[in-house]
């Protein structure tokens, strides 16, 4: 192996994902020695000779990386950059891909893939609730504009449910993608992925191709479930919540096969949604301490869970740690999750008015849509993140005027506790 660079890392796939998120996809020796990444704060890459100026764009046309080192082939930053490129191969080891691809945002690595991979006139089946960006592309902009049909799973750890809709979807067209959120924002719903993957391959027989199964792994991130080992096509994620972790950056991420993930680059070319390189190395940053942050916020988020399910004043926690014994939801999580992750709801015995009271006193906690940063973050679901949902269909699926969602930081938790308390006592 005496071609490898300096600190060149190819042994990763047996390393843990708390080792490849320090350093895999950096090689001090191909940046003069400098031990953590440059910023490239470069729009456009100067080519050798015409002939490097031909090879790269050959290299970028059938999808070859482009490398560092001599043969480097980068061409201009809306299409890659180093940055990029590091990031690409950290999270692609972290999901245990063969490819990865970033995005300026959770949602713009959403709308590239569901625009590149959907047809017009395909059907997409859906676990429910949605976040409310993704159910807003496929219902106000593909079902419209496109003619795709999405379809809701009712209980998608129930196998008879998820046939019945995507009977339902075969009804209207062919079947493109199925697309799972689990745990689902912001109720903690599981959604089996390998018996989902398992439903879409025996589709292949049925109508002559195989829907792609991508899901959304937002809110538990690469430490805590891997998708693709589970039957996946794609893993999506918003690097903005728990990898960025400090809520000072926005990404998105999309890891899979090579032969999937290359048509996303492409459409990303178009559609000008790269990340940028200074949002590449804050997130090359951040990745370093998400195995420390993960670890402290779930312990956190266990002890904070407890405490509410004990109060008088609360109803209803819906902590993944608390789902009941024997269910299929708990056997599915216990095989598909390494943890409980720390976003959660909690329901105060009450409506809006008792809620808002308890919200306006807390002192330490921060009164902010949005997840998995250091801090701790708290908002009222029903006129916040679910507002625009109306409200029978806000209630149907379980968010109720007194639903309140809480992504627990690493503060310390008697602090977060102790507040919550003080809080409560306000009601
Ligand atoms: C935040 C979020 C998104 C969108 O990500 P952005 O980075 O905000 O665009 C998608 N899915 C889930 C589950 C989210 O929580």
């Amino acid at each position: 192996m005496a071609d490898l660079p300096l600190g060149a890392d190819r042994d990763h796939q047996a390393w843990h994902p708390e080792t490849i998120a320090v350093g895999h996809g950096y090689h001090p020796a191909e940046h003069h020695g400098s031990a953590k990444p440059p910023v490239y704060l470069t729009s456009t890459f100067v080519y050798r000779d015409s002939m490097h100026a031909k090879t790269a764009h050959e290299g970028y046309i059938a999808g070859r990386a482009p490398q560092s080192g001599a043969d480097e082939g980068y061409i201009y930053a809306r299409l890659d950059h180093p940055n990029m490129q590091m990031l690409q191969d950290r999270m692609a080891a972290l999901d245990r891909a063969e490819a990865c691809a970033v995005f300026n945002s959770g949602m713009a690595a959403i709308s590239t893939t569901l625009l590149s991979l959907v047809r017009p006139g395909e059907s997409v089946v859906h676990t429910s609730p949605l976040y409310g960006g993704t159910d807003g592309l496929l219902n106000n902009l593909m079902a419209p504009a496109h003619g795709v049909k999405p379809v809701a799973i009712a209980d998608a750890v129930d196998e008879a449910s998820i046939t019945s809709a995507v009977d339902q979807a075969l009804a209207h067209g062919r079947l493109g993608m199925i697309w799972v959120e689990t745990p689902s924002n912001p109720l903690a719903g599981i959604a089996d992925i390998a018996l989902i993957a398992r439903i879409a391959r025996r589709l292949e027989l049925q109508q002559g191709s195989r829907p792609l199964v991508v899901v959304d792994n937002t809110f538990m991130g690469p430490l805590l479930q891997n998708p693709l080992e589970q039957g996946a096509d794609l893993c999506m994620t918003s690097l903005t919540k728990y990898a960025s972790g400090h809520s000072d950056l926005l990404g998105g991420s999309v890891s899979g096969r090579f032969a999937l993930i290359e048509p996303l680059r492409k459409m990303r070319t178009v559609m000008g949604t790269h990340l940028d390189p200074h949002g590449c190395w804050l997130l090359l940053r951040s990745l370093e301490t998400m195995g420390l942050r993960t670890e402290r916020a779930c312990r956190n988020a266990a002890a904070v869970a407890r405490f509410l399910r004990d109060h008088p004043k609360v109803a209803r926690v819906t902590y993944a740690g608390f789902l009941p014994e024997g269910s299929a939801a708990r056997a599915t999580f216990e095989r598909q999750c390494a943890g409980a992750g720390s976003t959660f709801v909690f329901d105060i015995k009450g409506g809006e008015v008792e809620a808002f009271r308890m919200l306006d006193a807390l002192k330490l906690l921060r009164l902010a849509v949005s997840l998995g940063g250091t801090e701790t973050l708290i908002c009222h679901s029903a006129t916040t993140t679910h507002f625009s949902v109306p409200k029978a269909r806000r209630e149907a699926s379980g968010v109720t005027d007194a639903t309140i969602r809480l992504s627990v930081g690493i503060e310390h938790e008697a602090d977060i506790i102790g507040d919550l308390a003080q809080a409560l006592e306000r009601i």
